[in-house]
């Protein structure tokens, strides 16, 4: 590539909301053929509001409530954000939390009023020999067909509750899915969330294809192993759990809403978190290639 023609693309690209990191950038967009997005915070808003609390036999909605958001006050993911605002106005002032620990892609747990708590994925309770009871197990299942995400509560040695959260469609992702198809190019979503909801998400914006209840570390090997079938790969995410998988696509895109690990292990900035820009960044670059060829 010519410098000026670079110079007029990344031009055209900061016109369009678009960060081009370096030069090699625009040669690789041109043989992309797959869009690998990441679900929350790429396709969705990311930003979640709590729906509803479903609680076990004999438990107390607020206290589960209570308890639950102020484990969650902790923690920056949507989820446990929308929990413990959801928490503060329905049952006001949440206690402190003690011996916090983040469990990647899993759930939290700490200690809160003296009990040892859990809030995440039905698994990550399962494996701590909290098993949910069928009614509990249900509502998350019917929350989860939804395209809502449930959660699951528990403290002492049982579960308690489940707690559904749901985040909105960015109004402008099923376009800017339409118009990646348009481009020859086809999107595959990848998500550690699980398969119902996912599939709920990916029906709403058009995409066909879903990788999901893949855990952080392993959203890289997923590139991979589409690029071991020959697919050349463009990843778009916006999470510090989608900075190796950015870096190992043949073209890494970030939100510019995201975090800024996600930003600098990316080639291309999206700067205004909306998706329709990835299509805009691969057509600016086959055309600009197009121009010095
Ligand atoms: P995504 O790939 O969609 O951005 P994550 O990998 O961050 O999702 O999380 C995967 C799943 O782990 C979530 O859908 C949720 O069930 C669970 N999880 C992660 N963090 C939390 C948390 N702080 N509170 C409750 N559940 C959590
Ligand atoms: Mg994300």
């Amino acid at each position: 590539a010519t410098p000026t023609a670079l110079m007029v693309g990344t031009g055209r690209g900061a016109q369009l909301g678009i960060l081009i990191k370096g030069s090699e950038v625009l040669e690789s967009t041109r043989r992309v053929d797959t869009v690998v997005l990441d679900k929350t915070g790429t396709v969705t808003t990311g930003k979640m509001t709590l729906l509803d609390v479903i609680t076990a036999d004999g438990e107390d909605t607020a206290q589960v409530l209570r308890l639950a958001g102020a484990l969650e006050d902790s923690s920056e993911h949507p989820i446990a954000q929308a929990i413990a605002k959801g928490a503060r106005e329905k049952v006001g002032a949440l206690p402190p939390v003690e011996q916090f620990i983040n469990i990647e892609g899993l759930g939290v747990q700490g200690i809160v009023d003296d009990h040892a708590m859990i809030v995440g994925r039905a698994r990550l309770l399962a494996d701590r020999a909290q098993q949910l009871p069928d009614e509990l197990e249900s509502a998350m299942r019917a929350a989860e067909s939804e395209g809502k995400t449930a959660v699951a509560v528990g403290w002492d040695g049982r579960a308690r509750g489940v707690l559904v959260v749901a985040d909105a469609v960015k109004p402008t992702s099923a376009e800017a899915i339409e118009q990646l198809r348009g481009l020859g190019l086809t999107p595959i979503m990848l998500t550690g969330d699980n398969a119902a909801a996912a599939r709920a998400i990916a029906d709403q914006v058009g995409i066909h294809e879903v990788i999901a209840e893949v855990l952080p570390a392993d959203k890289v090997d997923v590139v991979k192993r589409l690029q071991e079938q020959g697919k050349v790969v463009a990843m778009v995410g916006d999470g510090v759990n989608d900075a190796a998988a950015l870096a190992q696509a043949d073209l890494g895109l970030a939100m510019g809403t995201g975090t800024d690990v996600a930003i600098e292990a990316s080639d291309l900035t999206l700067v205004r978190g909306d998706l329709r820009a990835a299509a805009d960044a691969i057509r600016l670059s086959r055309r600009t290639l197009g121009t010095i060829k």
